[in-house]
C-alpha cells in the first residue's frame, strides 16, 4: 500500500545542501508490520514524515493506495492524512483538557457520523486498549503507557489503512514498552499494517520486517514481512 521509489530528501542550510534521505526504495504490502531502525539522525523521522504524507519529497516518487502522491491535491492528501494513516508519536501528543473518551472521538469530527455513533466507536477502542473504566479521565490522570494507549485507539479510530508510530515506546520504561510492543502485535495479527520507527534492536524486532536506515540509506533489511 507504500510504494517508494528513488525517493531523496535535501534540505538547504545556508550554503549547503545536506540529503537526509538518499535514493530509498520502500513497499510495504498490506498486513506487513515493518520497522525502521536507526540510530539518531540517520533520518528516521524524516522517512516518517515522508510516509504520511506531512512533508513532500525533493526526488523520486511516493505511491501510497495506488495513487502516486506528487498528483494528489493539497486537500486529497489532508483527507489522506485524516483518514487513511493513523499517527502515533513518541510524546503522545493528547490534548490535556480533554477527557481521554474526547481525544479518541476528535478525529471523527469531520467523518459526518452522528455524536453517538462517534462515542460509541471511540469508547469501542478504548476497551480494546484496556482503559474502558478510564473514559472521564483526563491524560494527566493516566500513566504513560496508558496515554500511549489512549494515542493508540485514536490512532485507530478512523479505521486507518496505515498506523504509522514514530518512537512509540520512546518514552516509556522497558516493562511499559514491552506491553505496547504487545498491543502492536496483536492489532498486526488481526491484520493492521504498521510502520515503526525505533533506535532500539530489541523493540524493532517485534516487526515482522526490519529496514536499517543509516545515513539516510536502506542499509539492510530482514524478514519476509506480512
Ligand atoms: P532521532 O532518532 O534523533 O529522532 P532521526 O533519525 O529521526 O533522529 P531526523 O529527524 O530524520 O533523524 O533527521 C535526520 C537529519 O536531517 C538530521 O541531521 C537533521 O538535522 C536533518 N533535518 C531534519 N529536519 C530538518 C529540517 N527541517 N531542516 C534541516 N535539516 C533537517
Ligand atoms: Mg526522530
Amino acid at each position: 500500500i507504500v510504494s517508494m521509489n528513488d525517493l531523496s530528501k535535501s534540505y538547504q542550510l545556508g550554503e549547503e545542501q545536506q540529503t537526509v534521505l538518499k535514493s530509498i526504495q520502500l513497499e510495504v504490502q498490506q498486513g506487513d508490520f515493518v520497522t525502521i531502525l536507526g540510530p539518531s539522525g540517520s533520518g528516521k523521522s524524516t522517512l516518517m514524515n515522508m510516509i504520511g504524507c506531512l512533508d513532500t519529497p525533493s526526488s523520486g516518487d511516493y505511491t501510497v493506495g495506488g495513487k502516486n502522491t506528487a498528483d494528489m491535491s493539497e486537500k486529497e492528501l489532508a483527507a489522506l492524512r485524516n483518514k487513511e494513516i493513523g499517527f502515533v508519536f513518541q510524546q503522545f501528543q493528547l490534548l490535556p483538557r480533554l477527557s481521554i473518551l474526547e481525544n479518541v472521538e476528535l478525529p471523527l469530527i469531520y467523518s459526518g457520523l452522528s455524536k453517538k455513533v462517534r462515542r460509541n466507536l471511540a469508547a469501542d477502542l478504548l476497551g480494546k486498549v484496556g482503559l474502558a473504566d478510564k473514559l472521564s479521565h483526563k491524560p494527566n490522570q493516566l500513566s504513560g503507557g496508558q496515554q500511549q494507549r489512549v494515542a493508540i485507539a485514536r490512532a485507530l479510530v478512523t479505521a486507518p489503512s496505515l498506523l504509522l508510530a514514530d518512537e512509540p515506546t520512546g518514552a516509556l520504561d522497558q516493562q511499559t514498552g514491552k506491553q505496547i510492543m504487545t498491543l502492536f502485535t496483536q492489532l498486526h495479527q488481526e491484520g493492521k499494517t504498521i510502520v515503526m520507527i525505533t533506535h532500539d534492536e530489541k523493540i524493532a524486532r517485534y516487526g515482522s520486517r526490519i529496514i536499517h536506515l543509516l545515513d539516510g540509506e536502506i542499509r539492510e533489511e530482514r524478514g519476509q514481512g506480512v
